[in-house]
């Protein structure tokens, strides 16, 4: 049935209540106290004068912590904005300003970085009850990391009392399950982060399907340190380990010997991660010496995970259960997964094949997957390559305050992926690339992955990116940024000839930059910025 989010936790504790829901180093939160500790936090966030509809940003890391205000910003009635907390001043500014939050839950510092700083360069006179640069922001609450707190500004703890001394100021039940529960940005890779914005239901149809098709029982135990913030943490551990009742072991930052140690501390039955993070834990010594017995299985999703890597995986980690997704912000968080059964192959060279619903018992996919022309958006015949498009009950309402974009991605229902790709015959989804990365030489249209992947397989190139660059005589030529590899020898004669070796002429590329690996603009989680690429690759050229 679908229920708000706080009704779920409400839910979870009847059923499940003595059981972990969150497990730290530190300390354990059974169900029964997250549902009473997020009840009072949000008579708290209510005392305050946080109204139904209003906007509270969390900008939290990992910290158990999270789980219990997540869920009170629902019991208030309020919309949540998990903001991510990598942000740098900029970003911060751009996101605190483009919600329009009314109230907002930061952490003091994290990870070297200061938040109650940005704040002041951001938002000054936030602590002195309102500030000009920010006139929606009335509320500033913090969970302090480092042991410093600022004078005026009220603690997490601090709201926990004022919810104590109003108990029942939040009555639940003034949302629906289908009202807009969660604006999630995006990751910002192909421009600035869109807000992303998903109903109550939808997000926990995704962790619903989850669990059903990665085949979860009773007592799992999900160890992860990819961000809750992101659907990949929230969707994927925190509400799909809820559904069966399980526990989630959330770690800050990723570290291969922290996730060795959890597993066993805290006998961890599964891990989320991304192929880099996999291949760091595989080259641990720890791998060897924690003991790892309860660990069998891995979710690897966000990026293609080679062959090699499953078989090691298998092999070395002892793990019998992987699996693979791909999703995005737009659709409520990952819509394809391998099964578990699959042969590895097809866990490498797609993605997945739709969820299962799982609707009222029946079997179902989540959403239908189909492709269209990446320019016209015309629908495509089955198992053409274009650009992917999905529809289901799990997609956003839109983007917050930006109609222009919201109505480029979501027409008639459908969400368009900017992703590439076809729908094989057996439902699995193949992915080929990004369809802003696209460019248009000569009237011919260029997949940049089919250059990067000429180029990377030369033993002197690190990473390859191919982006196309305005030309006076083509419209648009193509523009490659090479990393070499530590100490190789290459120059752009080399380069151009390989690919003329190996391409039609219009593939070509025209210019070749070489750059270290720490100048090209990324994303606060590590995604290449092809816009920022270009933009750069202009400069360079002209
Ligand atoms: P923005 O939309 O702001 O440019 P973003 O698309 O990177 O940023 P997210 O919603 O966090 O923001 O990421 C979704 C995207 O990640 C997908 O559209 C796809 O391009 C990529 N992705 C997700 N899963 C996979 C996967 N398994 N393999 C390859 N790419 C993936
Ligand atoms: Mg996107």
């Amino acid at each position: 049935t679908p229920l708000t989010l706080d009704a779920r936790l409400d839910r979870c504790a009847e059923e499940f209540g003595e059981r972990p829901l969150v497990l730290t180093d530190e300390r354990t939160l059974t169900y029964a106290e997250a549902a009473e500790w997020s009840a009072r936090l949000a008579d708290g966030l209510v005392a305050l004068g946080v109204r139904p509809g209003d906007r509270v940003g969390l900008l939290m890391a990992n910290y158990l912590e999270f789980v219990p205000l997540k869920f009170a910003i629902a019991r208030a009635g309020a919309v949540a904005i998990p903001f991510n907390y990598l942000y740098r001043q900029d970003e911060l500014a751009y996101v605190l300003a483009q919600s329009k939050c009314d109230a907002l839950i930061t952490m003091t510092g994290f990870a070297g970085l200061d938040y109650l700083d940005m704040l002041d360069n951001v938002a000054p006179g936030w602590d002195r009850g309102g500030s000009e640069t920010l006139p929606d922001l009335r509320q500033v609450v913090l969970l302090s990391t480092d042991g410093r707190t600022r004078e005026g500004a009220l603690t997490v703890d601090g709201l926990g009392e004022v919810g104590a001394r109003n108990p029942g100021a939040a009555v639940p039940g003034t949302r629906n399950p289908d009202d807009l529960g969660d604006i999630l940005y995006t990751s910002g890779t192909t421009g600035s982060p869109k807000g992303v914005m998903v109903t109550h239901d939808a997000v926990q149809r995704t962790g619903y399907a989850s669990a059903l098709t990665r085949a979860f029982e009773d007592g799992r135990r999900i160890l992860f340190s990819l961000p809750c913030y992101h659907m990949f943490g929230y969707v994927e551990g925190l509400l799909a380990a809820m559904m069966v009742g399980g526990a989630i072991i959330p770690q800050p930052a990723f570290s291969p010997a922290r996730y060795f140690e959890g597993i066993e501390r805290h006998r961890a039955t599964e891990i989320l991660c991304v192929p880099t993070m996999t291949v760091a834990l595989l080259e641990h010594p720890d791998r060897v010496t924690r003991d790892l017995s309860s660990l069998f299985a891995i979710l690897s999703g966000a990026a293609p995970s080679p062959v090699w890597l499953w078989e090691q995986v298998r092999a070395e980690l002892g793990v019998t259960e992987v699996t693979t997704g791909y999703g995005m912000t737009e659709c409520g968080g990952a819509m394809t997964m391998s099964l578990p059964e699959d042969p590895l192959e097809r866990a490498s060279d797609t993605v997945g094949r739709p969820k299962l619903a799982g609707v009222a018992g029946l079997p179902g996919d989540i959403c239908v997957y189909r492709t269209a022309d990446p320019i016209t958006g015309e629908f495509l015949p089955p198992g053409a390559e274009g650009e992917i498009v999905s529809t289901g009950p799990t997609h956003m309402l839109g983007f917050w305050d930006k109609p222009a974009e919201t109505a480029l991605a979501l027409r008639d229902g459908w969400v368009y992926s900017g992703d590439l790709g076809r729908v094989r015959d057996d439902g699995y989804l193949e992915l080929t690339g990004r369809s802003k990365e696209l460019y248009k030489s000569g009237g011919e249209l260029v997949m940049p992955k089919e250059i990067e992947d000429l180029l990377t397989k030369h033993p002197g190139v690190s990473q390859a990116y191919a982006v196309g660059v305005p030309d006076e005589r083509w419209g648009e030529t193509g523009c490659v940024w090479i990393v070499p590899e530590p100490g190789a020898r290459l120059d752009a004669d080399e380069v151009i000839a390989l690919c003329k070796e190996n391409l039609a002429r219009f593939k070509v590329p025209k210019h070749v930059l070489f750059a270290e690996p720490s100048e090209l603009p990324t994303t606060p989680t590590g995604k290449i910025q092809k816009f920022r690429l270009v933009q750069q690759a202009k400069a360079r050229i002209e």
